[in-house]
């Protein structure tokens, strides 16, 4: 069974790998920001060959904006819209799977923030902030 196992939200893309991570980055770019719809993406790099895709709804949106001039390949699903990868093509296709789609990402631990020069304040709640187990009452 393969470590590495992930879907977009309605299930239509899939994906495996069987290797080990390369590295895995929490990334502040603002295009990450755009791309989740939130503060950061944790990304964990896998080498491009080791990455299997499944699923019909798969689509890759070109990202020119990257310091190589290389763009970047942004893959999600064409049906919910969930971010799944990203294959950086300056870095012999790495791919760089978003953490929140994995089937169990009990195991990750960044080990690198990266872009830290767009880092938002509002990233992380401040401790004081209401802690609720679910959605919050209504009324
Ligand atoms: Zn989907
Ligand atoms: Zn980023």
């Amino acid at each position: 069974m393969s470590k590495i196992k992930g879907s977009c939200l309605c299930g239509s893309v899939t994906y495996e790998s069987d290797a080990e991570p390369l590295m895995v980055a929490t990334c502040h770019c603002t295009n990450c920001q755009h791309a989740s719809g939130s503060s950061f993406s944790v990304n964990i790099g896998l080498p491009a060959e080791s990455v299997t895709l499944n699923g019909d709804s798969l689509k890759a949106y070109e990202d020119k904006q990257t310091d190589s001039g290389v763009p970047m390949l942004r893959k999600f699903c064409a049906n919910c819209g969930s971010p799944i990868l990203s294959e950086v093509l300056a870095a012999g296709g790495l791919n760089f799977v978003k953490a929140g789609t994995l089937d169990d990402s009990s195991w990750v631990v960044p080990n690198a923030e990266i872009w830290c020069d767009s880092k938002v304040a509002w990233g992380a709640a401040p401790d004081e902030t209401p802690q609720m187990p679910g959605n919050p009452p209504l009324g």
